[in-house]
């Protein structure tokens, strides 16, 4: 079975993202463990992390996973801004390792003002000094599939090959699948053929074993089009079919799988329920037996 959950808010505190997933009927859960568009967060306290433990411990939830800050760039050619995002990524490592989330999913960073070549430099140059500064710190780093908007890289496989062979520490650097990200980028999920051919590339390229985590997204916009618009499943322009697809792929089955979809109250079909209640239900009616 498919391990399938949502990105939760943590108002009220890290507990509340527990109890609150488990309330939408997720199995898997991934939060923010600071606000996502500051520098500054709070330390977390002792209290912080018994009640997060006791929530996992009383439902259940084996699987968590943290998302950095949008504010991170690690592929900047601006020192400045270059150095706060390894700060600030350490700080992220950190706060997972407190709360006992085994990984921290970032965007690899954007290339601004100077070349591919070069962003992909500056992001595996981050990595070996974020490497060197959390040694003996449990989590790790996974970096996202993009979907190539303006000069953001790890849109193609290639850039995230190269960015992990860049790495004095490849081991400790894992992949977070976006699907929404992966069709605006330009890779097919939508037949089956064409399924197969992505992630035998991702394989050849990457290695499957590197994919630790998904993220479920329809697309708003169209395939190819390196706009990142998340839709609910089922409503954009991928459709089911991706899902359906990977939902009973057995090489996923022990890959927990997280929305980040609109929240609030569903409609039509769905009505009375929350959308992630309703996606999620979408998700499970694709298990095939
Ligand atoms: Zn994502
Ligand atoms: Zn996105």
């Amino acid at each position: 079975m498919p391990i399938l959950g949502a990105h939760m808010s943590i108002a009220g505190g890290y507990y509340k993202a527990i109890a609150n997933g488990v309330k939408e009927t997720c199995d898997c859960i991934q939060l923010f463990t600071k606000n996502n568009n500051q520098w500054k967060a709070k330390p977390i306290t002792d209290e912080d992390v018994r009640l997060f433990q006791q929530q996992l411990d009383d439902h259940d939830i084996v699987h968590t996973l943290s998302h950095a800050s949008y504010l991170i760039n690690l592929g900047s050619p601006k020192d400045e801004l270059w150095k706060k995002s390894i700060d600030a990524f350490i700080v992220e490592l950190q706060r997972a390792s407190q709360l006992g989330i085994p990984y921290v999913v970032v965007h690899p960073g954007s290339f601004t003002t100077s070349t591919e070549a070069e962003g992909i430099g500056r992001i595996a140059e981050a990595l070996n000094e974020i490497h060197r500064q959390t040694r003996g710190i449990s989590s790790q780093c996974l970096l996202e599939t993009t979907a190539g908007q303006g000069t953001n890289l790890g849109w193609k496989f290639e850039q995230l090959a190269e960015m992990i062979d860049q790495c004095e520490n490849p081991d400790q650097v894992g992949i977070c699948a976006d699907t929404c990200h992966m069709f605006a980028a330009g890779y097919n999920l939508c037949d089956e053929a064409a399924y197969q051919d992505t992630w035998n590339e991702f394989d050849k390229l990457i290695g499957l074993e590197k994919l630790k985590a998904f993220h479920l997204n329809d697309s708003k916009r169209e395939f190819a089009s390196r706009k990142d618009r998340h839709e609910h499943i089922g409503q954009g322009h991928m459709g089911l079919a991706p899902f359906r697809l990977l939902v009973n792929d057995t090489r996923f089955a022990n890959t927990p799988m997280y929305l980040e979809t609109a929240k609030g109250d569903a409609e039509g079909e769905y009505e009375g329920m929350s959308w992630d209640a309703a996606n999620l239900k979408v998700l499970r009616s694709l298990i095939q037996n």
